[in-house]
């Protein structure tokens, strides 16, 4: 049995006049002072608990905290806690609850018990200097997991770093330490990409921390929304030593030259029974009619993110690590299940304090299913993009679904592999889907997420394998099937918006046709150093479209207008496109696009006058000396190709 007063009474107005309580939140301390604000309306009595240690032992200190109105309990003494572990009990109706701070800034192992933390003291030397590199012409953002990153033998990585912080620190990694061929960061420096993407490096639970160092998963199951994971550091056990260990690796990112994005979970928590559930049962989850938690995330609940204090939690943590961890931008996991309102207040917070767009905002436009929000919310989702700001962005299903077939049916073709190209859909992808009719629309490209693989569903390679190879035989790497590889990595970097990939699409990444690999072992999952240098040539290709990309303002365009610069051509044949792009400032002044997905050559039909050749089915470095052609040229099966007229 559920209670059911609970949804009607954090749902009301009256309940949000009287509770809403706008101060900052969870221990704060100075050489003089600590105090401890907890925000707990429904409670009866709050009592702090103190301790040497993060885990096991009895509380050294019992405190009552008192009640200062708004739902709010302080306690605070003249003394200096830092270093001090500590939780709460809550007691709700009679019933008492252990919770630690669902505002920690710190914890111990496995974020059981929170921390009282001087954060100057986590800052790595130079820090107060850090920041992100000069923004490039284009976005292209690179999705990593900390551990799989890492985790092979062959990434040269010393066996202490491996799936740890450390090793996004490390600059000059080479294939089994051979001095030659580049990985993590020397090889991400080499292929150009201008954001890091972290999947989730907050506090997690899935993963024990003094468990097996082979323990694996992605994370997407947070405990501490703002504190980073203990399994990623080298002491999950001090408190302190995770914080400043994730601070080394944005710091390092930044002086290689990346900008950060931290993929971030707060549709949903571990468990309902959350150290927010904890201090005020019900309030922050969405309800059923009949009481029982609401679940469109597919995870067993679902963030209250219209209620102000849960939208105040949200918007806190985003905050805290933009300001405290130097983050560069944020990506919304199930966005479609938080709200525009507060979508758009965070949207504004950032713009204020680092200026417009400066920090990247975007996520996943949809949930795993509906989900009981106050009635009137409007959601974050598909419906709810004409209503955020246009550097708000979005996960293009579309684009993705079009050029490698459905992420749900194995068999089930896109373009480059057996389902035959439409011109028609195909304009659409590479006007990022702006005014787009049917999956996907948005208002201008920088709206549009382009990509065509993330870490969820099967990897582009054995999307490929899947629909092309009967043998499945994830391994071999088969000509036809690099070939598709190649329009559609050609395909998805001639698409306006921002460009996306899953780390190692570039290199063929396999998970063994793994359709989800969420719990599946870093066999699975890690990223295959060899391989990377076994399948350089494709890694090469994207390597020459992404660089070539950074030349193209044609296909940089962000603005609601991008699209007026895209003309279809004619035709030149069954499952072929053909596009010119109005390339105004660059290095061209036109493009013209051609896509065959063709099992013939065809001849293709040159528009006026004469064109260099910038990248073709074979490489995408043809622009760095191109070929002069005019007239007609063969366009070969299942390839791409870029022209430039200056
Ligand atoms: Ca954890």
């Amino acid at each position: 049995m559920y209670m059911t007063n609970t949804k009607q009474i954090f749902d009301s107005s009256e309940f949000q006049k009287h509770f809403h309580c706008n101060v900052p939140l969870g221990a704060f301390r100075s050489p003089r002072h600590t105090e401890f604000r907890l925000w707990a309306p429904t409670a009866e009595r709050a009592r702090l608990r103190l301790y040497p240690a993060g885990d096991g032992g009895e509380p050294a200190e019992v405190h009552a905290l008192r009640f200062a109105g708004r739902g709010l309990w302080i306690w605070e003494t003249d003394r200096d806690l830092d270093g001090t572990y500590y939780d709460y009990e809550v007691t709700v109706e009679g019933v008492s609850r252990v919770t630690a701070d669902p505002y920690a800034r710190a914890c111990g192992l496995n974020g059981e018990r929170s921390m009282v933390i001087d954060l100057s003291r986590t800052d790595p030397p130079g820090w107060a200097f850090d920041g992100p590199p000069a923004p490039r012409p284009e976005t292209v953002i690179y999705e990593i997991h900390t551990k799989d990153f890492s985790w092979d033998p062959a990434s040269g990585v010393p066996e202490a770093y491996r799936g740890k912080f450390k090793a996004l620190c490390l600059e000059d990694t080479t294939l089994d330490n051979d001095g030659e061929h580049p990985t993590c960061l020397n090889y991400l420096r080499r292929l150009g990409v201008t954001h890091v993407q972290l999947m989730p490096v907050y506090d997690y639970g899935s993963v024990d921390e003094a468990g097996a160092p082979d323990a694996f998963n992605w994370g997407y199951d947070p405990v501490n929304y703002n504190v980073p994971e203990g399994s990623y550091s080298t002491d999950p056990r001090r408190g302190e030593v995770r914080i400043r260990e994730l601070k080394e690796a944005v710091q390092a990112l930044h002086q290689n030259g990346f900008r950060v994005i931290m993929d971030v979970v707060y549709n949903h928590t571990y468990h309902l029974d959350s150290w927010l559930w904890r201090t005020a049962p019900w309030y922050y989850s969405r309800q059923e009619a009949d009481g029982s938690p609401s679940n469109g995330s597919g995870c067993g609940n679902d963030a209250a993110s219209e209620r102000s204090m849960c939208a105040k939690y949200i918007l806190d943590s985003v905050l805290y690590w933009a300001e405290e961890y130097h983050m560069d931008g944020f990506r919304f996991d199930l966005m479609g299940l938080l709200d525009v309102e507060l979508m758009e207040h965070i949207r504004r917070e950032l713009d204020e304090r680092w200026g417009k767009g400066e920090k990247l905002l975007f996520g996943e436009p949809w949930s795993a299913s509906g989900t009981a929000a106050r009635p009137g919310t409007l959601l974050a989702d598909k419906g709810g993009l004409a209503y955020l700001d246009l550097e708000t962005g979005a996960f293009c299903d579309a684009t993705r679904d079009a050029v490698k077939g459905s992420v749900e049916k194995a068999g089930k073709p896109g373009f480059v592999n057996g389902g035959g190209l439409d011109a028609k859909t195909l304009v659409n992808c590479v006007r990022g889907w702006v005014n787009g009719e049917g999956k996907f629309s948005v208002r201008a490209p920088s709206q549009t997420i382009t990509y065509l693989s993330s870490h969820d569903d099967w990897t582009l390679w054995d999307k490929l394998v899947l629909t092309m190879d009967p043998d499945r035989d994830f391994d071999r790497l088969d000509p036809a099937l690099l070939r598709a590889n190649r329009l559609a990595a050609a395909i998805c970097f001639t698409c306006q918006g921002r460009l996306f990939l899953l780390g190692g699409e570039e290199f063929a990444r396999t998970k063994q046709g793994i359709r989800d690999s969420v719990r599946s072992p870093l066999a699975v999952n890690r990223l295959d150093w060899r391989r990377a240098w076994e399948n350089r040539e494709l890694a090469d290709y994207y390597r020459g479209l992404i660089a070539l990309r950074m030349q193209l303002p044609g296909l940089q365009d962000k603005s609601a207008a991008a699209g007026e610069r895209i003309r279809c051509a004619p035709e030149p044949a069954k499952d072929c496109a053909a596009l010119e792009v109005d390339n105004g400032e660059g290095r061209w002044r036109r493009l013209f696009l051609a896509y065959s997905a063709g099992e013939e050559t065809v001849s293709l039909s040159l528009p006026e006058g004469e064109w260099e050749l910038l990248a073709d089915g074979e490489s995408s470095f043809w622009w760095r000396d191109p070929p002069v052609c005019s007239g007609t040229v063969p366009l070969p099966p299942v390839s791409a190709a870029i022209f430039g007229q200056r």
